[in-house]
């Protein structure tokens, strides 16, 4: 059967009339930008829609993730992830301060709390987890963690909008979380992001630091950057948000459906839901190990990139290995194997809310009948 082209994720998208006439009413008012109506609204209606105290909107999630190390004036070392997207290290990198790297585990892929603690020295003054395809760090031994050796924790949520423990949203917990809204995320403003926190004043800070630091005309608080969200994105951000919840609920059977079709197949492992989390299903990553499966993660790749289907290998290669950061000490292989490990043989495969069934069916049997011991 021929395929048009698959790819990892395709956007949703607001409706076009609802937006039209928000557009229009930008127009009248000539407020593009500078927390305008739209801006504060939609701030409002995030921290509703999320179950949390105060969300700063941004331009982009990295300056985000880069303002929320300012926020806490962060200094010396962070411990972090290498088995994430380039912009966590990069974060930290661009407030000059040095990235530790501790493993992951290798069950959910997220930084294993007992290689956090063997990473601590007497410079580190936080923490910087990633929710990896937006299954929850270990939040309970990263708290106990950051209590004990009196360190921040800012998570990176840029995967895990809307995710929840036991009903509460997983942004609740450490110092700050970072979320991105991304086209290729579940929820988009085309581009940007937000900064989730716990008390008025540090949403405060932040405010001022996303606007150049200003309080008010004439004052200047501190070296702030220019990273604010205008106002088309966040009347976007606004319509966007009343469909995002049945956008997740598209995501589910699409990775219900993967989950059962892969099921038999020998050698191809997929994430289960865990008890009591609100999943997002904003990723769809499949270990491929080669021993029982036949074949390599990259066979697999290319076998199915020649079929037009093009999923991606998410994340290759690790953060560590990147010539910028593979000197530190905390780069080399023999300090992260279960992270190299995974960069090379998890693939995503895509997972987007009108991904029709038929068409997860056909990855899944081209997936199936690719292997060689398939069951
Ligand atoms: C997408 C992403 C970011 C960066 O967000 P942008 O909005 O693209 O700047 C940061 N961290 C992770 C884990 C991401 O997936």
């Amino acid at each position: 059967m021929e395929i048009k082209n698959i790819y990892v994720t395709r956007p949703c998208l607001p409706s076009l009339e609802e937006y039209t006439e928000l557009l229009r009413r930008i127009w009248e008012s000539k407020t593009l930008t500078n927390s305008g109506p739209f801006h504060q609204e939609f701030e409002r209606a995030l921290a509703e829609h999320l179950g949390v105290k105060y969300v700063a909107i941004f331009a982009n999630g990295t300056l985000a993730l880069i303002t929320a190390l300012q926020a806490l004036r962060i200094t010396g070392e962070v411990i972090t992830t290498p088995f994430s997207f380039v912009a966590t290290t990069h974060s930290i990198w661009w407030n000059g301060i040095k990235p530790v790297f501790a493993d992951i585990t290798g069950s959910d892929y997220n930084i294993d709390p007992v290689r956090i603690e063997s990473a601590i020295t007497p410079k580190t003054t936080a923490i910087l987890p990633v929710h990896v395809y937006g299954n929850p760090c270990n939040v309970e031994a990263i708290q106990k963690i950051a209590r004990t050796y009196g360190l921040r924790v800012i998570y990176d949520a840029a995967h895990a909008f809307d995710v929840r423990i036991n009903g509460d949203s997983v942004l609740n917990f450490g110092d700050l979380s970072v979320l991105s809204f991304h086209a290729t995320k579940v929820f988009n403003t085309v581009e940007g992001g937000a900064i989730v926190c716990h008390d008025e004043e540090t949403k405060q800070r932040i405010d001022y630091l996303k606007n150049f630091g200003y309080d008010g005309e004439t004052t200047v608080i501190a070296p702030g950057i220019n990273a604010k969200m205008n106002e088309l994105q966040a009347a976007y951000g606004l319509l966007q948000l009343k469909s995002v919840r049945s956008c997740i609920e598209s995501r589910k059977l699409v990775a219900y459906k993967y989950r059962e079709l892969l099921k038999g197949v020998s050698g191809i492992r997929c994430l289960q839901d865990i008890q009591g989390v609100g999943h997002n299903y904003g990723h769809f990553p499949i270990l491929v190990e080669k021993s029982n499966y036949g074949v390599s993660r990259d066979a697999l790749y290319d076998f199915l990139r020649q079929r037009n289907i093009f999923p991606r290998k998410y994340f290759y290669p690790l953060i560590s290995n990147f010539p910028t950061y593979m000197g530190l000490d905390s780069a080399q292989p023999s300090n992260l194997p279960v992270a190299n490990e995974a960069a090379k043989n998890v693939l995503c495969l895509p997972i987007y809310p009108d991904l029709d069934l038929g068409t997860v069916a056909t990855i899944s049997g081209l997936i199936k009948t690719f292997g060689r011991k398939t069951v």
